[in-house]
């Protein structure tokens, strides 16, 4: 017999590393693109995935042959394989770890794809017999046979059965472990859904304008007011349209600071609702990852790597807050949640919903180029009217605790009146910086270039960009002067000044400090919406979606900080986080107010926040994005260097910079980054931007090729960030 040329498979590992592994398929062996595979790999075996089958064996090399499949199924389905194929092209990652990415930690591991507690059993002829004398094997094989969609171990344990028998039995191929695994009763809250909100007008405008799962892929962007309803526009939208064996995911930023949303998306769906988020352990991950893998109709709930997860019957995207820069993964593989759900949509050719009530500009220049459909909803839900929202200006004014008298009589007031009041401070801790007034010494980071925030309440100066702390003194440490004091203003310090001007009303501070525990926030939350008068004092932490019926006021601190920043994207972040603070008042029957303390009342940015018409906002600071040529009218990726020096970092940027030397390719730099020395590390960026987002793509694609080749300096490390959020 002829001899025949091997069939070869192309491998990705979880490492990063630009490159993939040709390995024989063995006889007999089936492989598809997505499969998890073990093969040799040194003098070990590793868990790979299959990327390519039937690739031509490269001349002159010997290979090993793969070792054998995990599944005889793809961990990662066509749709999920695609997305993370074209995910690592377009952010610069490599494929291997992109695409492990996709699988839970367990089965990156190489763990079975199963769950360990409960398999799921199902009987089968295979025409073997059972030995006569093993009575409970045949009493366990004629008890399944009886169960037409099988049983899991817990239930067979239960009924008297144990592991050796099932082995005995799986070892004869009369029993299987099935996958997809359990049927799922998923109808369990229908009276909880009979008792929704009829939508009002407005809303079911909006909702009518929303194309459904069978229409396919459409891309909208619901612009809705805080409090306009958008979430229970969510609820009815899927409702309505999802059919019992649809799967639908819901993308939020970060779920543990709005256990309300997901607790409601609970109320209406019961068991159909399940999360994915960061708090998750292994076990849970895998039992997730599983359901969603076997097609079962869940409406999954999740953080931003949520849009990786391997649906195989996905029908519709929702994205709220599509706006919050939680859906850019910062370090590593560096994908924007809410971009690869848009191009999910689009492979699963289904309809995304992308809501906000400060949408990004990148969605809203999408809205006008009409790449999506603008829904709009410009009226609150319910009763509820928009917040006023004024200036006050602090210039001359003595503050306590960053609080102008004005500030304080206003909290005053509603207190009073039985309500609730929100301040909203920029900063945890006590105070960011601590000074002496002698010698004018600031207490610094001895690993960065930042200064140490004062947490009183611990005693503690605390550095907010690397894990340093260090005990906080009562002299400077430099001339061992009294005069030494914080500066400017935290949380805690608020907090204080709050307490003693308010003595008999309780003030409740919430900030990543206060809310470390599991479970704290929810407390926290149950506090307040008890009703009763309360001051509520915390960082951004508060503006993120929560519905406080009975907050009337909203007083931020100091608005100042945005307004005269370098990065390009601060105006937007600004506005975004002040209009979203500002939403938290007067969500209920009552009407709300907010002050908002600054010492440029006349900033022509503040001004229009007062008018508080976001769309038209947005258009103005996308005419400056035009005029600035920054994106979404160019294309934006950096360069960063890490190294032990700034010396090394630069000069690994001025060996890429002449490769970026194109036409149509602007760059700028290198040069230090803002915070150029963090955790003794040093840091310096290039930045690329472009006209055309494909000419940028495949310069990067050659750059990252050519550094593979290059031997760099020891000592550092570069990194490729594609839209960056952070410049
Ligand atoms: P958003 O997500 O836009 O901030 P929500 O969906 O949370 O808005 O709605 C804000 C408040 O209005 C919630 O308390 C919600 O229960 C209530 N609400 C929403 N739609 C209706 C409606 N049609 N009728 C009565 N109340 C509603
Ligand atoms: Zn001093
Ligand atoms: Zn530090």
């Amino acid at each position: 017999m002829e001899h025949s040329v091997p069939l070869i498979a192309r491998i990705a590992l979880n490492r990063p590393l630009r490159r993939l592994f040709d390995y024989i398929i063995p006889e007999g062996l089936e492989l598809t693109p997505g499969q998890r595979v073990r093969i040799p790999f040194g003098r070990q075996q590793a868990t790979g995935l299959v990327v390519q089958v039937g690739v031509e064996p490269p001349p002159g090399i010997t290979l090993k042959a793969v070792a054998g499949a995990m599944e005889n199924w793809p961990a990662l389905p066509v749709e999920t394989f695609k997305l993370l194929s074209w995910a690592s092209d377009y952010y610069q990652h490599p494929l291997g770890e992109c695409l492990f990415t996709a699988l839970p930690p367990a089965l990156r591991r190489g763990r079975i794809a199963e769950e360990k507690k409960d398999q799921w059993w199902l009987a089968i002829d295979s025409g073997s017999t059972i030995p006569a004398n093993a009575h409970k094997q045949k009493a366990l094989w004629d008890w399944l046979n009886q169960r037409s969609n099988g049983a899991p171990t817990t239930d067979i344990l239960r009924a008297g059965f144990n592991r050796a028998q099932l082995k005995a039995l799986q070892e004869k191929q009369l029993i299987e472990v099935v996958s997809p695994a359990r049927p799922a009763d998923f109808n369990e809250a229908p009276e909880l859904l009979a008792r929704r909100p009829r939508l009002s007008e407005a809303q079911t405008s909006a909702a009518e304008q929303l194309a459904t799962p069978d229409e396919g892929f459409s891309a909208f962007l619901l612009y809705g007011i805080t409090g306009s309803g958008k979430t229970e526009i969510y609820l009815h939208y899927l409702k309505e349209h999802l059919g019992n064996q649809d799967q639908a995911l819901v993308l939020v930023p970060e779920i543990n600071l709005t256990p309300q949303t997901v607790a409601r998306f609970q109320r209406y769906f019961g068991a159909r609702i399940v999360v994915w988020h960061s708090a998750l352990n292994d076990s849970e991950r895998l039992t997730t990852w599983l359901k969603v893998r076997n097609g079962e109709p869940v409406i999954l709930v999740g953080t931003r790597s949520a849009a990786l997860l391997p649906f195989t019957n996905l029908r519709t995207i929702i994205v709220d807050e599509e706006h919050d820069s939680s859906y850019k993964q910062g370090e590593g593989f560096r994908y924007s949640g809410r971009d690869l759900a848009v191009y999910r949509a689009h492979l699963n050719k289904c309809p995304v919903i992308l809501g906000s009530a400060t949408p990004s500009l990148e969605s809203v220049h999408n809205a006008e180029q009409a790449k999506y459909h603008l829904v709009k909803l410009e009226e609150r839900a319910g009763n509820a009217a928009p917040p006023v929202i004024s200036l006050l200006d602090i210039r001359s004014r003595p503050l306590e605790g960053g609080l102008s008298r004005p500030a304080l009589n206003a909290i005053e007031q509603i207190l009073a009146k039985g309500e609730q009041a929100l301040v909203f401070v920029n900063r945890r801790g006590f105070a960011p910086v601590m000074m002496c007034f002698d010698c004018g010494h600031m207490v610094e980071c001895p690993r960065c270039d930042t200064r140490l925030t004062y947490h009183r309440r611990d005693r503690a100066m605390r550095c907010h960009h690397c894990d340093y702390q260090t005990a906080a003194t009562e002299q400077c440490p430099k001339c061992k002067s009294e005069a030494f004091k914080p500066v400017g203003q935290g949380t805690e310090r608020t907090e204080d000044i709050l307490a003693t001007a308010f003595p008999d009303t309780p003030v409740v501070r919430v900030d990543r400090d206060s809310t470390q525990r599991k479970g704290s926030i929810q407390g926290i939350l149950n506090q307040v919406n008890t009703g009763k008068p309360c001051v509520l004092v915390g960082t951004q932490m508060l503006a993120k979606g929560h519905d406080f019926p009975n907050v009337t006021l909203v007083v931020v601190v100091n608005a100042d900080g945005g307004l005269f920043s370098v990065d390009f994207r601060a105006p937007e972040q600004l506005i975004q986080t002040l209009l979203q603070v500002s939403g938290r008042a007067g969500r209920g029957t009552k009407p709300g107010k907010v002050l908002v303390q600054t010492c440029h009342s006349d900033h022509p940015l503040l001004k229009t926040l007062c008018e508080g018409h976001y769309l038209d906002i947005a258009d103005q600071l996308l005419k400056e994005r035009e005029e600035g040529q920054f994106p979404p009218f160019r294309a934006m990726a950096i360069f960063r260097a890490e190294g032990d020096t700034m010396e090394k970092s630069l000069q690994v940027l001025d060996t890429i910079k002449p490769l970026a030397n194109t036409t149509g390719i602007e760059t700028w730099g290198p040069l230090p980054a803002m915070i150029a020395r963090r955790a003794d590390k040093h840091r310096a960026q290039l930045i690329l931007n472009a006209r055309n987002r494909k000419k940028l793509n495949s310069l990067l694609t050659g750059i990252c090729q050519e550094l593979d080749q290059r031997k760099l300096p020891a000592g550092v490390k570069w990194m490729i960030d594609v839209d960056p959020q952070e410049t």
